[in-house]
């Protein structure tokens, strides 16, 4: 896969530029930015990293969770999403032209793995957090027909969206959802986790509308991840105000077990590392040093399809999966 598959350059770019000046709009008033603990781990200790777009970011010393601090409150933020000329730009101009290159490259095989890890439709009550066009939720229930699919959606415009497709609808952030509690057999949240003012607070408010034994499926950046790594304050996952937290396999698993959840199974399966990568290299001329450029510039799509699988294999890509299991 490319990155150029799921994220066209050049659209991203001015999003990325709308976003900017968003920010001199909703979060002008920075003394009323909110200074936290690390979101996983809880210490007060934090080592200075960087500041992009008048976000200062920091790392937990104890954990190395990577996360903005002093952040927007939860009600600025959720203004922020609610009107923003940048958010109205992510759903018509950015994501509708690749919504359906998205279904078949990352929502269709997110949802064929669901049924490799869970079996045949159990007809379960799944929640979708996030639930955006409802492309995922169309996908899952092609293949688990029985099962009943409700989409947790905060923007007006994609809830209703999710309503023309069927799906029993919450137009709300999940941190807000009252009905359903301790009814999911399962809830998901793809790429939901870095945008959280707390995900201490998303968790416990998830995990009470989650069956006792029901599990949460979730993915988020690894602030330990290749690119991000390599790119760091460049790189352009590291995004505010949409992208505050960066947790690791280790920091989201000790949040998870403080939270009530079980067994949680941390992998890292991205496929994009090396090809962000080299798109910084070779596009935006980046300079990563000689190591890099040789590699992106003189070798091979085998040897670079062999690193990326390394990558994922060890726990080192951005994209990081989590399973875990509410307690009985
Ligand atoms: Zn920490």
């Amino acid at each position: 896969m490319k990155e150029e598959d799921i994220r066209k350059r050049e659209t991203f770019d001015k999003y990325l530029q709308l976003v900017e000046q968003d920010i001199d709009t909703f979060f002008v008033n920075r003394s009323s930015f909110e200074i936290i603990n690390c979101p996983a781990c809880k210490s007060p200790e934090f080592k200075e990293e960087f500041e992009k777009l008048g976000f200062k970011y920091v790392s937990c010393k104890k954990c190395n969770t990577l996360f903005v601090n002093p952040r927007p409150s939860f009600e600025a933020l959720k203004r922020f999403y609610v009107q923003s000329p940048s958010t109205q730009f992510w759903v018509n101009g950015f994501f509708k032209p690749v919504a359906e290159a998205r279904r078949e490259k990352l929502f269709k095989p997110r949802a064929d793995f669901i049924r490799e890890k869970f079996g045949d439709d159990p007809a379960w009550l799944i929640g979708d957090i996030g639930a955006g066009f409802g492309i995922f939720l169309e996908e899952l229930r092609k293949i688990w027909p029985d099962s009943e699919y409700v989409a947790i959606e905060p923007s007006l415009e994609m809830a209703e969206i999710c309503r023309q497709k069927s799906f029993i609808v919450q137009n709300l952030p999940a941190e807000e959802v009252s009905d359903y509690r301790g009814q999911f057999d399962l809830l998901i949240a793809f790429e939901l986790f870095e945008h959280l003012f707390d995900p201490g607070i998303f968790l416990e408010r998830i995990g009470s509308l989650l069956k006792p034994g029901g599990y949460l499926l979730l993915t988020t950046l690894n602030g330990q991840g290749f690119d991000i790594q390599l790119l760091w304050e460049n790189s352009k996952s590291i995004s505010p105000p949409h992208h505050l937290n960066f947790f690791n396999p280790k920091s989201i698993s000790l949040l998870l077990a403080s939270c009530g959840f079980i067994k949680a199974e941390v992998t890292t399966p991205g496929k994009l590392d090396w090809d962000i990568v080299e798109g910084m290299i070779k596009s935006s001329k980046m300079d990563l040093g000689r190591f890099w450029e040789f590699v992106a510039y003189s070798k091979n799509e085998i040897c670079k399809s062999e690193l990326q699988e390394w990558i994922g294999r060890n726990d080192l890509s951005s994209h990081m999966r989590v399973i875990a299991k509410k307690n009985d």
